[in-house]
């Protein structure tokens, strides 16, 4: 038998984490936070004491799967910590915006418990297997399949499968799929997603303000835009280290990339807004050089399009909620036709789906009834 308890993002988005035990050996699978959220419903609802995690396994560095890291070593947690080099090389910017800053200060996580390893990686803790692949989402971004007693559950983490960014590595067959649902039934492919922003951005070229994570979504962006833009000069390193994985991205790209990143002009918080598109992170305005360069389009009546989740109450949900911003999804999770398939290369197996709220999994269940949607955070799913 295995056990899986739902720690974190079921039936709601954020602070994504769950627990797999086959009775004897307990792993960890994601650590993260939910913006917007107060007290100990920002951090994961741990099911048993850290003391009992014999190893604690990272997806990637958004606040929403690693933010809570420094909680953890807060609380004693002393076991490795695996995670890929971009991960583990992206993770101090996100702590630095997410992590309590007293945790950070005196709890950061230690060198000596962080175990590096390349996606498709396969990684044992006691008698369970964690078999790992590239999620299509972001470089160095990976889901998990975990096994023991010829059962296994798998952990899409957030996932894009067909990225024209990113490469995606398929699942493996499984007895439970753990789907990234943060889109439910959206059916929009993603090429038309990036057309629409395209001429979005063309049609604003003389200025506008894009608000995006550092990683993932601003190399999506990027993609899709033609023409002259700025950045935001401190994610020129991030976003050059990202684009330098090539075995990350698909054939071509990075080359396309490189050259568009070259070109990109450097802007800097207090700089005048740009007379051209302007990247700038974070994708929510909660936090980094956005939140500065956000008030300041908004003050000058200066076009800004958002295009990525905006947690209630951020400063990209106040602006699109007035009309200030637009906003276009540029899909970094996977669309509804894409779910639908990867339950069926997983062979049709019981479904599970974490980062939305209840109507969004309702939403996804009239597409894919086997997805059970009455699972909550705090709750335990038990495979054989
Ligand atoms: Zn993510």
């Amino acid at each position: 038998m295995l056990q899986v308890d739902l720690q974190g993002g079921f039936g709601e988005k954020g602070r994504t984490s769950i627990a797999v035990t086959d009775g004897k050996t307990r792993i960890m699978l994601d650590a993260g936070i939910k913006v917007g959220a107060v007290g100990d419903d920002y951090y994961p609802l741990l099911a048993r004491p850290v003391s009992e995690i014999d190893a604690l396994f990272i997806s990637h560095a958004h606040e929403d799967h690693i933010g809570a890291l420094c909680r953890l070593v807060k609380l004693g947690y002393g076991g490795p910590i695996y995670m890929t080099e971009e991960t583990r090389a992206e993770m101090p910017a996100t702590l630095a915006q997410y992590a309590d800053p007293a945790d950070l200060h005196r709890f950061p996580p230690p060198d000596a418990q962080i175990r590096l390893f390349r996606p498709g990686a396969t990684l044992r803790a006691g008698a369970l297997h964690v078999e790992t692949g590239p999620s299509g989402h972001v470089v160095g971004g990976v889901w998990f399949a975990v096994t023991a007693e010829g059962l296994r559950a798998v952990y899409a983490a957030d996932m894009v499968p067909n990225s024209a960014v990113f490469h995606m590595q398929p699942l493996p067959p499984c007895d439970l799929l753990i789907l990234d649902a943060s889109y439910g039934a959206d059916p929009v492919p993603g090429t038309e997603r990036a057309s629409r922003i395209a001429a979005w951005v063309s049609a604003h070229a003389d200025g506008c303000v894009l608000p995006t994570p550092l990683s993932g979504r601003s190399l999506e962006l990027m993609a899709a835009i033609d023409l002259p833009f700025a950045i935001e000069s401190g994610m020129r390193g991030a976003l050059a280290a990202q684009i330098s994985a090539t075995e990350a991205l698909q054939a071509g790209m990075a080359e396309a990339l490189e050259r568009k990143l070259a070109m990109a002009i450097n802007w800097h918080v207090g700089d005048s807004l740009p007379n051209c598109p302007l990247m700038v992170h974070d994708g929510m305005g909660v936090a980094g050089p956005a939140r500065a360069a956000i008030s300041v389009a908004d003050a000058q009546d200066h076009p800004i399009l958002l295009s990525g989740h905006l947690p209630e109450g951020s400063p990209g949900a106040l602006l699109a909620e007035k009309g200030r911003a637009d906003w276009i999804r540029m899909p970094t999770h996977p669309t509804l036709p894409e779910n639908l398939a990867l339950w069926e290369a997983a062979g049709r197996p019981a479904v599970l789906g974490h980062s939305c709220d209840r109507q969004v999994l309702d939403d996804l269940h009239e597409h894919l009834p086997a997805l059970e949607t009455a699972f909550r955070t705090g709750q335990t799913y038990l495979i054989g």
